[in-house]
């Protein structure tokens, strides 16, 4: 942190927009934020975005976690599942397959799902800018007025009567004084990730070597003839052949191998690479992460090429356009969700969103991963999504109010677009009934979210 400051003079900002909901950050929460709120009819609806893509992470070769419950039902439905319904329909998605260790994966294509969320967006009549950084707030005592926003036009203003936050790192309720928790007790966030492609794999070669030989290809938790289909899967294991790879002399940052199937027969993501305390809201750490990053996997693809049957003669075909973020900030809100919640199935009166996913812990030091599983789902309540002391602010996906623990559950991205689709119709009604997202009638909520399809446990 610089200790050495400057003071520039106050300045004139132009208002570039003036709108009834903004949403900032355009990953799954955000889009489903935006679609959500513009079906309020009459609603004028911003979504702006700092990269070129649409889609956060969901950009980076991951398959969507959580779209199923332990017991097998559908339990992420309304926008998100009208969301991956339009790209099974077009071949861009595979089913949801349900799966022992992370109860369900369903393969996305990354480039079919930025071109439907721009699709989207145009739909929905959602003004969209994007390369522009928010990177400050318009205040009136503890109520957000709007944003300030950085871009190669210099800085403007943009006015909203309700704003969502969907940054990820809760940028908007940390410039507005929301107070806010960072990572573990010792403020330790899930470590980052720079996902990226092998083709050229040899599919069946892999699948059958592991199926015949559970006595030298270890896989954690799931049974090795689970692999032997030509389905999705995701293979977590050869703790022995990095053990022999770590003997050889070869640095692998992890303590067991990950990848995961994609679109294509002899396409697999990697999500190997690793860096242990990196604040991502911190650019320099954020920068040290990508070039660590990057030389971690130049070794992991020798490691894999060398140790994993099939990956012989695969070569790398994408790197994900960014380092992926697991967690930074979260808000303190109206209710903070725990573990405790997860592992007891919790009801809330004020339930938006139902999710079934392990707590799923990359652990913030060393190199190994926990999952710990709920019975069947939990309800997380619209409480989580309000801040407290602000007003005029929501906030969904992978900074909302939770324990450390219970976002290393609720973060993935089916329960992320889920309350990204229940912030966005909160904001738009509360902009309908000039009110504030805290004041906001949440049967009325449901009402609407349920007409949008959204799953609730009564059903
Ligand atoms: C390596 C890795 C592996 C994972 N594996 C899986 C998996 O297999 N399946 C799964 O379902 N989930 C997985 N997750 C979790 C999941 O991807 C995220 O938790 C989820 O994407 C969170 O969604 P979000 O919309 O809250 O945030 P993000 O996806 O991070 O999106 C935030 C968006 O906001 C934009 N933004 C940020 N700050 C600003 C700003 N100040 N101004 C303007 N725009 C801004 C960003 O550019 C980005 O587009 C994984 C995450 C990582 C990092």
């Amino acid at each position: 942190m610089a200790t050495k400051t400057i003071s520039v003079p106050a300045c004139e900002i132009p208002v570039c927009a003036e709108v009834d909901v903004l949403v900032v950050g355009a990953g799954p929460a955000g889009l489903m934020a935006a679609q959500a709120a513009a079906r309020v009819k009459g609603t004028k609806v911003m979504l702006i975005e700092s990269r070129g893509i649409l889609g956060g992470n969901m950009t980076i070769g991951l398959p969507l976690l959580g779209f199923l419950g332990r017991k097998g039902n559908v339990v992420i439905k309304g926008l998100p599942g009208e969301f991956v319904k339009r790209l099974q329909d077009k071949g861009l998605a595979t089913h949801h397959r349900a799966c022992p260790l992370h109860v369900s994966l369903t393969m996305i294509d990354p480039e079919g799902t930025k071109r439907l969320a721009f699709q989207i967006v145009k739909e929905e009549n959602i003004d969209l800018l994007m390369y522009v950084f928010a990177s400050d707030v318009i205040m009136e005592g503890n109520k957000i007025k709007g944003i300030i926003i950085d871009s190669k036009r210099g800085r403007e203003a943009i006015l909203a009567k309700t704003v969502v936050d969907c940054t990820g790192d809760g940028d908007i309720a940390y410039r507005a004084g929301a107070p806010m928790n960072y990572g573990n007790e010792k403020g330790i966030p899930q470590p980052p990730t720079l996902m990226f492609s092998m083709r050229g794999v040899d599919s069946r070669k892999l699948r059958d070597a592991v199926a015949d030989h559970p006595d030298i290809y270890d896989i954690d938790f799931i049974p090795n003839e689970f692999f032997r289909a030509d389905d999705n899967c995701t293979f977590v294991g050869f703790r022995n052949q990095i053990k022999q790879a770590r003997e050889a002399g070869y640095k692998i940052p992890v303590e067991r191998t990950i990848f995961m199937t994609g679109m294509a027969p002899d396409e697999w993501w990697v999500n190997m690479s690793r860096v242990n305390g990196v604040d991502a809201t911190d650019p320099a750490q954020y920068t040290h992460g990508e070039e660590v990053c990057s030389d971690q996997n130049a070794e992991i693809v020798r490691y894999l090429k060398a140790y994993i049957p099939g990956f012989e003669n695969a070569y790398v075909d994408r790197v994900a356009p960014f380092m992926g973020i697991r967690e930074t900030r979260r808000i303190v809100g109206e209710y903070v969700l725990t573990e405790q919640d997860i592992f007891d199935c919790a009801k809330f009166d004020d339930v938006v969103a139902v999710a079934s996913y392990p707590v799923d812990l990359h652990h913030p030091v060393g190199g190994d991963c926990s999952l710990y599983w709920c019975p069947d789902c939990y309800d997380i309540p619209y409480r989580c999504l309000v801040p407290q002391k602000v007003d005029g602010l929501l906030v969904a996906g992978r900074n909302v109010s939770m324990t450390h623990l219970a976002l290393a559950s609720a973060r993935v991205m089916g329960p992320a677009m889920a309350m990204g689709e229940a912030a966005g119709k909160a904001a738009a009604l509360a902009v309908k009934h000039d009110t504030t997202p805290r004041n906001l009638d949440v049967k009325e909520l449901q009402k609407a979210l349920k007409e949008e399809g959204v799953y609730f446990r009564e059903e």
